[in-house]
């Protein structure tokens, strides 16, 4: 037979596609496979992917990537095949598991699901029969699906949601929310002319192998790449311009930029008129000035008088001419400026979300809101299906993970929890961590141990997770979770210009299934006893309210079948029937369910255009009852919409802009941004009221790396801690062997001028100083970085505390002890070794790197306004020092308690207008209903 290549096997082929065994070469051995869709769950970009089961076996032998998925198109970067790897792991958690020791002793028993649910059941709903609704706290770290949970916690009445959101993207999302509302950028990077990068999106940006793709696209046809970073990152070295400031200066540089587009009038003036609430501008900032638009040019440009290229060459420590060049550019894209900001310097300054606040204005001064080639706000570009049996939102507010020193914090101050709990600010009951590994990947991870260990302040720890890490290790229940191929989710993302969801599926569940079995419950089907989540919180919430006496049980029953637990089947029918537009068109025109549709493809795109949504006309009905104000807003009589007072509020107020459909522009009703002037905000009225009225317009602010601050002559300089290696995750990567093999090491960045003046040998070892501890790492020269300034890249340093358990392909063995003077040492006492297991290549290990545990030497930083915590160092570079070695972590908690007691009073505590918490209008995480908004409630 002759065999023709093609690059994905048909879609209608995938329920039996044959293929010769590459094992089995040079014997020609056809094969059998189903391909079933998934998603990949490896970061949070969601790319599709087919699963190739054998038939005769009913194994996964490999993940590819799935064509028609519409953001990933067939591609996928190397951690997607990975999953494989996961799946086959040998050191994976295939059962629940109960401590029998004392926490962090390494003592387990095997349990069934049916004793775990019991027990962690029983003490939830007896925390909730007793009042204690905030002792009850989820935290997540890998979210994989967009709203199931917030159903859960719904369900439960609780405020008991934390994310890993201020160690990641808090500080860009107050940045970009104060500007449209809507928290993220979704830049169109394929029809851009100018695309602009604060981030090294080609290998590890956000939505990373959807949006590098893109990226690649738009530079195809022309467009000019200009990468802001530090490092000479691979994105960097494709762009056209690399701009290197000095970290914690880019605002400055972008104000610069805003500046010569406004004084070379460069800039779409007509756009700023029609959609900025620039008569607000005038008047609180000029009220010198007749509130008339052609003064607003001049104004500008007062404004950012001292923002001249000379002041920012200086400032930022760039070329004159190269700022002059790029103004250029941007100023010649009007229209097609496709920008991003995500990590990088808005999670690593002080100040850090006015970088994408002042990246914003550029947007806004090009004309490059939602338009093609532009960029859009993510709202408009992210789906999130309404979920079916919705529950009321909860009347509580949890000060541990919303504490009223930081009302403008985009998500929860999740860094500062163990502080709280030491300092006596509350105690935690149950305590999930979910995909999240918050003793290593957070900043001050010896204060997580610490707490972790203390049953008086964290009563029960539930690590759901598919694999073991630093956390789990601490933790009273550990029970196993599926990876990509075993699980349910719907999730989107901004990844281009258009909407899609994508569905992630347990992939033996639906092989078997399809070849004639039945399941109660994915487990079943899944490798061992590895659960599902959304199965295992309806299943919880029977054992939490087995009769119903407290409302919940009702939420997580069967609407065909009451008295009977909900099935998955059950719920995302209803879901992809009610909840996404053109999904039940399309399934019927293929004489399909909207279910079995999703099963078969694994995402759908949603039709229709979403350019400049807000220019979209508003009348009759969609006006739903509201009236124009003096402003030209149309508001609903009694939802919060734009309000800052709880008194005009009747109804609730669960979603952002809900109260305010409409924005009139030339005597026209348009849909407008979900802000409180319906407009784009370029002087925020929320940001004044708040307590910050310095920051009510795009400003650069001094951060806590700033250059001139530093004694260079004394080995100070600054750490970049943050940039990723595109093949690792945060930590479920150690449990991919391929993904170790590729990489194993991250070396400290390092110029050679700083080299010689630090007296660091060639790859010689180094130690760095933070104010609370010391970590020794080995260096690396490189003219790739900024004098000045050192990198070493996250994801490495993973360790275990015994030799045979919790092993990996990237976990060194390590021991940890307190010393005479009360600090934390962790030593490393070796790399990753071959072993023997059931899997043959564990004895082919050849490497043995494993990193250092960085982040365990940084204290909390959380920026005053966002809350993001800032993650550049400012450090003591020099030689390893007399008994130094690779690895070595030593680290004083007590001063990194006084550190956060310093941060934390540089903040401007609520209650705010109203004697509100936090403006009503702003999106939050598990939105309460509006009176938990009231500071004395
Ligand atoms: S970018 Fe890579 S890790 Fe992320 S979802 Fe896509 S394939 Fe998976």
């Amino acid at each position: 037979m002759t065999e023709t290549l093609s690059a994905y096997p048909p879609e209608e082929s995938w329920d039996h596609v044959e293929s010769l065994d590459p094992a089995a070469w040079p014997t020609k051995v056809r094969r059998a496979h189903r391909l079933v869709p998934t998603t990949c769950f490896n970061c949070e970009a969601n790319c599709g992917l087919l699963a190739w089961v054998d038939k005769d076996t009913g194994k996964i032998t490999k993940f590819e990537g799935n064509p028609v998925h519409p953001a990933s198109r067939g591609r996928n970067c190397a951690k997607g095949p990975a999953t494989i790897n996961q799946v086959e792991d040998p050191e994976r958690i295939l059962h629940p598991m109960k401590r029998v020791g004392d926490r962090g002793e390494g003592l387990w028993e095997q349990i069934s699901w049916d004793q775990a649910l019991d027990e962690i059941g029983d003490r939830i709903g007896t925390a909730f029969r007793e009042d204690r609704h905030d002792e009850i706290m989820y935290h997540v770290g890998r979210m994989g699906d967009d709203s199931y949970m917030e159903r859960v916690l719904h369900s439960w009445g609780i405020d008991g949601h934390n994310s890993h959101t201020n160690i990641c993207s808090s500080g860009a999302r107050v940045g970009y929310a104060s500007w449209m509302g809507f928290d993220r950028p979704s830049a169109d990077f394929a029809n851009a002319e100018v695309i602009f990068l604060i981030s090294s999106h080609l290998e590890a940006g956000h939505y990373f192998n959807p949006h590098a793709q893109r990226i690649i696209e738009g530079q195809k046809n022309g467009a000019t790449v200009i990468c802001v970073d530090p490092r000479l990152s691979n994105t960097a070295a494709k762009a056209d311009h690399w701009m290197s400031p000095w970290p914690g200066t880019e605002a400055f540089m972008l104000l610069a930029i805003a500046r010569l587009l406004l004084v070379d009038d460069t800039w779409d003036a007509d756009f700023f008129e029609r959609w900025v609430n620039w008569e607000t501008f005038l008047t609180e900032a000029r009220p010198d000035l007749e509130p008339n638009f052609a003064n607003v040019r001049q104004a500008l440009i007062d404004q950012y008088a001292e923002y001249t290229p000379a002041e920012a060459a200086r400032v930022c420590g760039l070329d004159e001419d190269q700022i002059l060049e790029v103004a250029k550019v941007i100023g010649g894209g009007l229209g097609k400026f496709a920008s991003h900001t995500w990590r990088a310097s808005s999670a690593g300054n002080e100040g850090g979300w006015m970088v994408a606040r002042c990246l914003q204005f550029l947007n806004v001064l090009t004309g490059s809101v939602g338009t093609e080639g532009g960029t859009n706000a993510n709202g408009w570009n992210k789906f999130i299906p309404v979920t079916p049996i919705h529950p009321e939102p909860q009347a509580r507010w949890n000060e541990m993970q919303w504490p009223i020193e930081y009302p403008l914090s985009h998500h929860e101050l999740s860094i500062l929890l163990p502080h709280f709990l030491k300092a006596g600010r509350g105690r935690i009951d149950t305590y999930f961590t979910r995909v999240y590994n918050p003793l290593w990947t957070n900043p001050d991870g010896f204060t997580w141990m610490e707490v972790l260990r203390d049953p008086e302040l964290v009563g029960c720890h539930v690590a759901l997770t598919p694999t073991w890490n630093e956390s789990a290790w601490f933790a009273d229940y550990v029970l196993p979770m599926g990876i990509a191929s075993e699980r349910h989710d719907v999730s989107s993302f901004e990844t281009h210009n258009g909407r899609w969801i994508g569905f992630r599926q347990p992939v033996n569940r639906r092989h078997r299934e399809l070849e004639g079995e039945t399941f109660e419950r994915t487990h079943e089907a899944n490798p061992g006893e590895v659960w599902e989540e959304q199965e295992f919180w309806i299943d919880l919430s029977w054992r939490i309210d087995p009769d119903g006496a407290l409302g919940i049980r009702q939420q997580f029953e069967s609407q065909t079948d009451p008295g009977t637990p909900l099935s998955l089947d059950e719920y995302y029918s209803m879901l992809f029937e009610g909840s996404v537009p053109g999904l039940p068109e399309a399934a019927a025109e293929e004489g399909l369910t909207p279910l079995e549709y999703m099963r078969r493809k694994g995402s759908f795109a949603l039709p229709g255009d979403q350019a400049q949504v807000y220019e979209r006309g508003v009348s009759g009905d969609d006006l739903n009852g509201a009236v124009r104000d003096a402003d030209g807003v149309w508001r609903r009589p009694g939802t919060a919409g734009s309000y800052d007072s709880l008194d005009e509020i009747t109804g609730h107020m669960p979603f952002i802009g809900d109260g305010s459909p409409a924005v009139d522009i030339d005597g026209e009703a348009k849909f407008g941004f979900p802000t409180p002037s319906k407009k784009l905000e370029f002087f925020s009225e929320t940001i004044r009221d708040w307590g910050w009225p310095e920051y009510s317009m795009p400003a650069f602010i001094r951060s806590q790396v700033h250059w001139e601050d530093l004694d260079m002559t004394a080995g100070e300089r600054i750490l970049v801690p943050t940039f990723r290696i595109p093949t690792l995750i945060h930590t479920r990567s150690a449990n991919s062997q391929w993904l170790n093999e590729i990489s194993h090491r991250h070396p400290l960045w390092l110029h050679p001028g700083d080299a010689e003046q630090l007296g660091i040998d060639e790859n010689g070892l180094v130690r760095i100083t933070t104010r609370t501890g010391h970590f020794v790492i080995q260096s690396w020269r490189t003219e790739g970085i900024r004098p000045g300034v050192v990198a070493a890249s996250h994801h490495m340093g993973r360790w275990r505390l015994e030799e045979d358990e919790a092993r990996s392909w990237g976990a060194g063995k390590a021991s940890i002890e307190r010393d005479d003077d009360g600090r934390w040492r962790l030593r490393r006492e070796h790399g990753a070794e071959a072993y023997e297991s059931d899997d043959p290549d564990t004895g082919l290990i050849w490497w043995t790197d494993t990193g250092v545990h960085q982040n365990l030497t940084f204290p909390v930083q959380p920026d005053p306004v966002s809350g993001m915590h800032c993650w550049l160092q400012r450090v003591t570079v020099g030689p390893a020092e007399e008994g130094d070695a690779y690895g070595d972590v030593v680290v004083d908690t007590a001063a990194s308690h006084r550190i956060f007691e310093e941060w934390l009073a540089k903040t401007r505590p609520g209650p705010g207008p109203g004697n509100l918490r936090r403006p009503l209008w702003m999106a939050r995480p598990v939105k309460p209903q509006a009176t938990a908004y009231n500071y004395d409630a």
